[in-house]
């Protein structure tokens, strides 16, 4: 079977007919594929109202809904009415129409076998405003809706990100049973249900045409949903074969990632997206909990999580553990398994500038997870290492943890005498990145002329110590060039393909940095 690939429906709610039809309008523009017409939501909804839409909205495939209160809607006329205006909406043809699953199953046969003698497709809906409950029951409304009728669509309310696990569990069980049915967590905690549903098969997307006049909580509007795939080459091209894959952190902001994966995908033109999940501490378990429901192929770790999601995972190699920070994930069977990237990434961009590792004297500033990978880097190829960080304490503790007597610790005041006296330095503090105020990491009379200076800041990419070092004479390398590396051995690890360093630099060459985080 080959998977559809999803169509975005934005639903609209208005008060009169008029001014649904010219919402209607506005959502083609905006590139609705089709749009769902809230009869309920119309003051007055008469056999009348639903025929001259009809001839109105010719411009866009719709769905006509007439929603009862028990479901979730405003429709307060009687249930004999409400049906019969359904059946009405049928003989208009409309393309498809909403019918809620609770009506039970001989008046879904009789307006089924109506809609066919019509050309009319039929969704079967199911509404649970309460709760959500256990995958299993989940499941099984997900089947009895799409049993009865050509789509299933099944919603919760979902409060926490808790629930939309199950309902992504639930989604993806179904896969086969409940062919692209939509699975829908309504309410903030389910916005990743509406993000996750396409690589589950789900056939539609639900957006608001804007912020104002979404239907359901937690749903999107148009243009920002179209703003977050834009990276990834736009909703439309997701279906339920398209590989998954993302970094996860907080705040995420303008990342990169997303560009240079994305980036590769296409060139390779590989059937695959990667999106940016920004969780905070709270949310990074059920996150990642509710991805790998979803089937994740492979994703990033950035900050804050590097070290946090350690115990979220199924293990991690001995690299990262001596590290003790995760930057890749890598799916296999099911099971999440920690990489750290950035030692290779780090390596690869030192060797590249043709920088000898083995018996060098290196200056590493700074004390977090970056100089760690920098440290265990250095030290794997032969290097000895003098750390300098701005809180002393924290350097002792990395020196201690790696337990390796190639590690010593200088006070930061004597930043100048141990840059001298090295023939690598490395800043791994975010001193010099773009709005940063700060004086040079390291003081620039220290940098000498036959020194390698790597900056793992990368926005921008000729910072203020690397320009003082070329000043100087010295070997410069930037953090774009560890950053690419880094992206590069994970794309590698997740596709067992080799990836397009030189046209993804270029891609990132040309886009506008606006933060420093991967
Ligand atoms: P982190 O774990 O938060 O550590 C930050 C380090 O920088 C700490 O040692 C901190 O010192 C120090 N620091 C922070 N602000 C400072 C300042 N104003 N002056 C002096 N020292 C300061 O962060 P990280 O993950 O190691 O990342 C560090 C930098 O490397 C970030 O800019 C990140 O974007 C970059 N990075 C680049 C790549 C790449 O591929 N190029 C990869 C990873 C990271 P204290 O201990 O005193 O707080």
């Amino acid at each position: 079977m080959v998977d559809a690939m999803v169509l975005v429906c934005v639903s609209l709610a208005k008060a009169n007919a008029k001014e649904l039809v010219r919402a209607a309008r506005l959502a083609r523009k905006h590139g609705a594929d089709l749009v769902e017409l809230r009869l309920d939501r119309l003051e007055k909804c008469t056999a009348d109202d639903i025929s001259w839409l009809r001839k109105q909205i010719d411009f866009v495939p719709a769905i006509a809904t007439l929603r009862p209160k028990a479901e979730g809607g405003w429709y307060r006329g009687s249930e004999p009415a409400r049906l019969a205006l359904l059946g009405h909406a049928i003989e208009c043809a409309f393309e498809h129409v909403d019918m809620e699953l609770c009506i039970g199953q001989r008046k879904l046969g009789r307006l089924r076998a109506l809609a066919a003698s019509r050309g009319v497709g039929t969704i079967v809906s199911h509404h649970d405003l309460a709760r959500t409950p256990s995958t299993a029951l989940i499941a099984r409304k997900l089947e009895s809706s799409a049993r009865a009728g050509d789509l299933g669509k099944a919603a919760f309310s979902a409060r926490s990100l808790r629930d939309s696990v199950r309902i992504i569990e639930a989604a993806r069980i179904t896969r086969k049973t409940a062919p692209g049915a939509v699975a829908i967590g309504m309410g903030a905690g389910g916005s990743l249900t509406r993000t996750l549903g396409p690589f589950l098969g789900a056939t539609l997307v639900y957006a608001g045409l804007d912020e104002k006049s979404i239907t359901a909580g937690g749903q999107p509007d148009i243009s920002g949903l179209r703003r977050m795939w834009a990276v990834a080459g736009g909703i439309g091209r997701v279906s339920g074969s398209t590989g998954l894959f993302g970094i996860l952190g907080h705040p995420l902001g303008h990342s990169l990632s997303p560009l240079v994966h994305n980036t590769a995908f296409r060139l390779l033109g590989m059937d695959a997206a990667y999106l940016p999940f920004d969780a905070d501490g709270a949310a990074l378990a059920p996150t990642l909990e509710s991805l790998r429901a979803a089937g994740l192929r492979g994703a990033n770790v950035t900050i804050p999580h590097k070290t946090a999601v350690i115990p979220l995972l199924d293990g991690i190699d001995a690299q990262a553990g001596r590290i003790g920070a995760v930057n890749t994930i890598v799916c296999r069977g099911g099971k999440l398994w920690g990489r750290n990237t950035d030692v290779a990434g780090f390596v690869g961009a030192l060797r590249s500038a043709g920088v000898e590792l083995d018996g060098a004297r290196a200056l590493v500033v700074g004390a977090g997870g970056a100089a760690r990978a920098a440290v265990v880097g250095l030290l794997e190829n032969g290097a000895s290492v003098t750390v300098i960080n701005r809180t002393r304490r924290r350097a002792l503790a990395l020196a201690g943890q790696l337990g390796d007597d190639k590690i010593s610790v200088a006070a930061h005041r004597d930043m100048g005498e141990a840059a001298e006296r090295s023939d690598i330095v490395v800043n791994c503090t975010p001193a010099g990145m773009k709005g940063f105020s700060g004086p040079c990491p390291v003081p620039p009379g220290s940098l000498g002329r036959n020194a390698a200076v790597m900056d793992m800041v990368y926005n921008p990419v000729r910072t203020r110590l690397l320009a003082q070092a070329e000043k100087r004479g010295a070997r410069t390398i930037s953090g774009m060039e560890m950053f690419i590396r880094q992206a590069g051995a994970a794309f590698r690890l997740w596709t067992g393909r080799p990836f397009p360093e030189k046209a993804v630099r270029r891609a990132l060459l040309h886009s506008r940095f606006s933060t420093n985080q991967h």
